[in-house]
């Protein structure tokens, strides 16, 4: 058995510890989109494989016998690679992906939206002082407003120029309930933007915005059209990947 992780989330990083403490062969995927990513344990190989014909290249080459694709719920175009790719090399493909935050009791009063221009349309109509943590690769969305007191929060430096109003912090989870109240309250923050990453990492910006009263607009998952053997936790994972 050789697997292949396609990470760049902190299930795939668990996952890859529980695979060495089975003493299972297997490598580890990540993007290469952050300068200093948190790296898993074991074999790690970083950047794209070159679309669908590149990665199925590669599990040949590499003789990989399962692929896991824990990817994040958002990287799509990754999933569905792993998909086409699996299924032309005929691997057994598990698709590791952690339940979104739609069953939290507050979720109900959330405005879920299902693409970008929704989400900015309805945060617009809510609130003057939005804090985005819906990821750098959503802001191009947000352009119009550029004359707003916008708090961003990116993992990684921005690409482009920010507008003059807005402020951009730099951070990555675990966030505190402690640290987002006191972020929302210092930024006069009056609608918080966010995608359904799910997950604890980032959840804590949530319960904030329940204490304070801020709604939260919320871009929902993209439709993954997958034939992978859906799982939801590493524990799960094995047992499927075991079985
Ligand atoms: P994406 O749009 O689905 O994928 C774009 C391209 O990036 C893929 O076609 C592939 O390039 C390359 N790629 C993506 N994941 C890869 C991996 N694990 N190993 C090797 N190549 C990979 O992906 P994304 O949304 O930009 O996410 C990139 C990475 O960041 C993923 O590993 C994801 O788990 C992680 N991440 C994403 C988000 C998010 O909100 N999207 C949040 C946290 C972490 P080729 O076609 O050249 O193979």
């Amino acid at each position: 058995m050789r697997v292949l992780i396609l990470g760049g989330t902190a299930e795939a990083r668990d996952l890859a510890s529980a695979l060495q403490s089975h003493g299972i062969h297997f490598a580890s995927s990540l993007a290469g989109r952050v300068s200093q990513p948190r790296l898993p344990v074991g074999e790690v190989r970083i950047g794209g494989f070159g679309g669908i014909a590149g990665l199925e290249q590669y599990l040949h080459e590499s003789g990989v016998t399962h692929v896991i694709d824990a990817t994040h719920p958002f990287a799509a175009t990754m999933s569905r690679h792993a998909a086409e790719a699996a299924s032309a090399a005929h691997l057994p493909l598990i698709r590791l992906e952690r339940p979104g935050w739609g069953t939290r009791p507050d979720a109900a009063h959330w405005h879920w939206e299902p693409d970008l221009t929704a989400v900015r349309t309805c945060a617009e109509a809510l609130g003057t002082r939005p804090f985005i943590t819906s990821g750098r690769q959503t802001l191009h969305a947000f352009e119009a407003w550029g004359d707003r007191q916008v708090l961003v929060r990116v993992v990684e430096a921005l690409d482009a120029a920010k507008p003059d109003a807005w402020t951009v912090i730099r951070d990555r989870g675990p966030y505190s309930l402690h640290g987002e109240l006191t972020l929302m309250r210092t930024h006069g923050i009056d609608v918080l933007i966010t995608k359904d990453s799910g997950g604890t990492y980032t959840s804590a910006k949530l319960d904030a915005a329940q204490q304070l009263g801020i709604p939260v607009v919320v871009l929902q998952r993209p439709p993954m059209s997958t034939n992978a053997r859906a799982v939801t936790d590493v524990e799960e994972c094995l047992t499927a990947l075991l079985a």
